[in-house]
């Protein structure tokens, strides 16, 4: 399993969009007009798959 991140459009920052999915199901699932409420700029982000990306969760250690 990984987490779905997105880039925020303000800060630049990784925002975890809250779905989390392995790699083959996050290439055959359709991500279209998802929304996020950033914590990074306190806005809510709309995303789609293009916007998106994987973090694997062993890359997700933070301290
Ligand atoms: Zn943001």
């Amino acid at each position: 399993m990984a987490r779905v991140m997105i880039a925020c459009p303000d800060t630049g920052k990784p925002v975890y969009t809250g779905m989390s999915c392995d790699e083959v199901t996050f290439e055959t699932s359709q991500l279209t007009d998802k929304s996020v409420l950033c914590p990074e700029c306190g806005q809510v982000h709309t995303w789609n798959k293009q916007d998106a990306y994987l973090e694997s969760e062993e890359d997700a250690h933070q301290p």
